[in-house]
């Protein structure tokens, strides 16, 4: 399965919403959910366990305000990237957005591929800073700590620098096998004379931290010639059990 990363749309015309969310479902690699108003994105985010990686953020909402939206969202520590849906020429609209600390902001009327082209990169600034968090399975993965945190049951995994860089690199690629030589030039770079031998070992040694059953792995597959992330596995599971 493939993990999809979520991104919140917050757009009170409903028409532009729509096909926000259609053009991303269709790039590929993206789950997209809809809000009409500030309340309902801020229901959203609050939600459970929800977490987005990127929110597109319209400034005009009916019943607020998205700069003061973004600036409340910084204020509770969320740091994912926001990119701002503003109108044309709204110059002082950009400058006071970016105060509050969105990220980006692509002005209307725009292209998707403009928009999904910014969204893209400003998830990779984000995937490598020390704010990025993700979700494996029954794990919050913080690669910048280097480290996996098991909220149900209070757990912390440690990871080496290689470990965590495997699951970095197996993340990015959603749920897609990598070839063992792909991940090894990944992981140790094109030069270094390292074995797949060397990646084996290394791989045991994550399945032996991360496998609930390191005989039956769920998580760290095993597929055509490499390896690959189910970074859902375990979740129905776990909100079954919550
Ligand atoms: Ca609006």
């Amino acid at each position: 399965m493939t993990a999809l990363r979520p991104i919140l749309i917050v757009e009170d015309d409903a028409a532009l919403r729509a096909t926000l969310a259609e053009q991303i479902m269709l790039a590929g690699g993206f789950h997209a959910v809809e809000a009409g108003t500030a309340a309902e994105a801020a229901a959203k985010l609050d939600a459970g366990d929800a977490r987005y990686d990127a929110i597109l953020l319209d400034i005009g909402l009916p019943d607020g305000c998205g700069r003061e939206f973004c600036a409340k969202l910084r204020r509770d520590g969320k740091r994912m990237p926001v990119i701002m849906l503003t109108g044309a020429d709204a110059e002082r609209d950009v400058v006071r957005g970016l105060d509050a600390g969105a990220n980006d902001y692509v002005a209307k009327p725009f292209r998707a591929g403009e928009l999904l082209a910014r969204v893209r990169a400003q998830l990779r600034v984000f995937d490598n800073s020390e704010d990025a968090v993700f979700t494996v399975g029954p794990y919050v993965f913080r690669p910048a700590a280097k480290l996996l945190l098991e909220p149900a049951r209070n757990r912390k995994v440690r990871l080496t620098d290689k470990e965590t860089n495997i699951l970095k690199f197996l993340y990015r690629a959603a749920g897609k096998p990598v070839p063992r030589q792909v991940l090894l030039n990944g992981v140790w770079g094109y030069n270094s004379s390292i074995t797949t031998h060397t990646l084996e070992t290394h791989i045991y040694r994550l399945r032996q931290k991360i496998e609930a059953d390191p005989s039956r792995t769920r998580l760290l597959l095993t597929s055509a010639g490499g390896y690959s992330l189910d970074a859902q596995a375990g979740q129905e599971a776990a909100a079954a059990a919550a």
